[in-house]
């Protein structure tokens, strides 16, 4: 009952502010599938949007167990350390298809979410994917009108949710580990090609070594694959984030990214796409819904499916079909 005495703006005015828990507030009222608070949420959004802090977004991917959470925290406490404010962010695809999670448990990341400097809020655990994407994409805006100037957006590796992550920040880390044995043949091609930086975690004790090693062997690979990031040439690198090795070489590297991608226009055209794909994949997740929802389309729907199972008719002949019957529904209104 309190958050609803609060208006809109007076909770916009608060999170501008800086309010730790107004922002969180804010970000349920973003992650809610209640339909009352969609409106609200969007309103709030439009009053935020103008006040975003022009920040730095990066995202890190990588398998369980690879170090992500470590990483974080440890990258994370040294740039609240020297006046960054840092919003971490996650999406787990885990827990869209199953409830469960394998990021956004509370106990993670302790150090770094009692730092005054440190936000930290676990994936939103319901919806489906794109629905999560939304959600992330309009926290990470409620972040930045917060003061958040670095937004970390951390996902597991496992599948889609890499693409979408890339499609959201300026700079992609992928965080990877020796020991699995074929962990470079493993390894998709294709997540290789969506890094700024590849880092090899773990580099410590008697796995400096192998670390060292399969940096080299990334760095051969990476050789012939397409760069993420045009004038980019992405590189491998190790670190220890249990010891802090290598995560100050791994800001410095990310602060020439920034300023190179600046500097050539990159930076803001890429900012630019992004925001004009997130447009158009609104506009079709809106439209599908829009037809699979629709009462008519629903009854018929099934009749049409074993028509064209039973071959009597074919699918397009089937599709003209239900989109006749869709369309001419909307101009009768
Ligand atoms: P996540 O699943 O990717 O978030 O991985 P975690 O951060 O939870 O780390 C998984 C395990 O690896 C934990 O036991 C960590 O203590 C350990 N770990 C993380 N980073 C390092 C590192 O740099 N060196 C070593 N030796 N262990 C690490």
């Amino acid at each position: 009952a309190k958050d609803s005495s609060l208006s809109i703006e007076a909770l916009a005015q608060k999170v501008m502010g800086g309010d730790r828990i107004m922002l969180s507030k804010a970000i349920t009222l973003i992650e809610s599938n209640a339909k009352h608070h969609y409106q609200k949420a969007q309103d709030l959004l439009n009053l935020l949007l103008p006040n975003a802090y022009p920040s730095i977004r990066i995202g890190i991917t990588g398998v369980p167990g690879a170090g992500k959470s470590t990483f974080i925290e440890e990258f994370g406490y040294s740039l609240c350390e020297k006046g960054h404010k840092v919003a971490v962010l996650a999406i787990d695809p885990s827990s869209t298809v199953s409830g469960g999670s394998i990021l956004g448990d509370k106990t993670r990341m302790e150090r770094l979410a009692k730092h005054p400097n440190a936000f930290i809020r676990p994936s939103p655990s319901t919806g489906t994917l794109g629905g999560v994407h939304r959600k992330t994409r309009e926290s990470m805006i409620a972040c930045e009108a917060a003061g958040y100037d670095i937004i970390i957006v951390e996902t597991v590796g496992v599948g889609q949710s890499e693409v979408i992550v890339r499609g959201m920040v300026d700079f992609f880390l992928l965080l990877s580990i020796t020991g699995a044995g074929d962990e470079l043949q493993g390894m998709k091609k294709g997540i290789m090609e969506l890094a700024d930086a590849i880092v090899v975690n773990k580099a410590d004790g008697e796995n400096k070594k192998l670390a060292e090693k399969a940096k080299r062997e990334y760095n051969q690979i990476l050789h012939f694959l397409m760069p993420a990031t045009k004038g980019w040439e992405t590189k491998a690198y190790t670190c220890s984030a249990l010891h802090g090795d290598g995560i100050q070489e791994l800001w410095d590297t990310i602060k020439l990214f920034i300023e190179k991608t600046k500097n050539s226009g990159t930076f803001t055209e890429r900012r630019q796409s992004q925001i004009k794909e997130w447009l158009f994949a609104m506009i079709r997740e809106r439209l599908e819904n829009s037809f699979f929802q629709h009462e008519e389309i629903k009854q018929y729907l099934p009749f049409i499916q074993n028509a064209v199972m039973e071959e009597t008719i074919t699918v397009s002949n089937a599709v003209d079909t239900l989109f006749q019957k869709y369309q001419s529904s909307l101009k009768n209104g």
